[in-house]
């Protein structure tokens, strides 16, 4: 039976830590690390995603005044971190808006350049995006050496996949990524130490597709209809839990995985932007 890994023990122990350094910086420095983040329009799941975080609220705005607010926050020194929630309303241009916020307070870590170091050799991006960064911090907090070992992600999507795949290949992996375009994605991942899910596609992983002791990261989130459930519905991941349970060395279940990271790294690169902001 795989080993679970609880991204909510893991995700409570990272924002001890942070709170440790919030402390640190307020008693020390003075600092207050202050994150403001954008919605636009009212997407309901953007908002069940946010009602995690502290909020400021924008709505329906047009694209100049949003650029217009990026730029007043870009210029508040009480403001180290900026997350514009995605997906934008059609009538934004979202590329033209993360490329707006300044390069400093980009806790996303979804601006150009940020990503653009993240995938060349040598450099180092300001801030990686939330959701890589927590999965490659379940590998290394369960003790999954990734150097050396073949990782194969599913999904490419700028927010997941893509950038895990440039993490995990920073980290020394081999890594192979498999998309809808795919033939035969389940001879891919069947060659995987390290499995990142990220397609969206309820339970599309089985069993019969993992390596006996392979790492699965689950990142799927999908609402599947449940009957029994007074809320109609249950989430499930891209991995069926019950048949890959039994063959994975390691597992992240779904809910209670990599959910509770995103927020906790999200804290995090806010903290090392207030930190960054006070080396003298
Ligand atoms: P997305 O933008 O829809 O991208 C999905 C990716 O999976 C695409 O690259 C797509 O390929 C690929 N794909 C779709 N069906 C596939 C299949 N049958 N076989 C192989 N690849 C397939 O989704 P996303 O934003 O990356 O999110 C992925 C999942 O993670 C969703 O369930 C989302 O809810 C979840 N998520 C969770 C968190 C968290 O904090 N836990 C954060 C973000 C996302 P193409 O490129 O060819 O279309």
């Amino acid at each position: 039976m795989a080993q679970i890994i609880d991204g909510k023990a893991i995700a409570a122990d990272i924002r001890r830590e942070v709170a440790a350094d919030v402390a640190t910086l307020s008693s020390a420095h003075s600092v207050v690390p202050g994150l403001a983040v954008v919605i636009v329009g009212s997407r309901k799941d953007s908002q069940t995603y946010v009602n995690m975080k502290r909020k400021a609220c924008a709505e329906d705005i047009s694209e100049l005044a949003l650029v217009a607010e990026v730029h007043r926050l870009n210029a508040d020194p009480a403001v180290h971190g900026i997350l514009v929630q995605l997906p934008l309303p059609k009538h934004i241009n979202e590329e033209k808006i993360l490329s707006e916020i300044s390069i400093e307070k980009d806790v996303d870590g979804f601006h150009p350049l940020n990503i653009g170091k993240l995938a060349m050799k040598g450099r180092e991006p300001l801030f990686v995006p939330c959701t890589p960064k927590g999965c490659m911090e379940l590998l290394s907090r369960s003790g999954v050496t990734v150097k050396g070992k073949r990782a194969v992600v599913v999904g490419r999507s700028n927010i997941v996949g893509l950038p895990v795949s440039l993490l995990l290949l920073k980290a020394d992996a081999t890594v192979s990524i498999v998309h809808s375009r795919t033939p035969d994605p389940e001879s891919i991942v069947r060659e995987a130490d390290i499995v990142i899910a990220a397609a969206g596609q309820a339970m599309m992983i089985k069993g019969d597709w993992i390596k006996p002791g392979a790492a699965v990261i689950d990142v799927g989130t999908n609402s599947v209809d449940d009957p029994t459930r007074k809320s109609g519905y249950r989430l499930v991941g891209d991995v069926d839990f019950a048949e890959v349970s039994k063959i994975a060395g390691y597992l992240t279940p779904v809910p209670g995985g990599v959910g509770p990271m995103t927020v906790a790294m999200l804290l995090k690169n806010t903290v090392d932007g207030a930190k960054r902001g006070i080396v003298e």
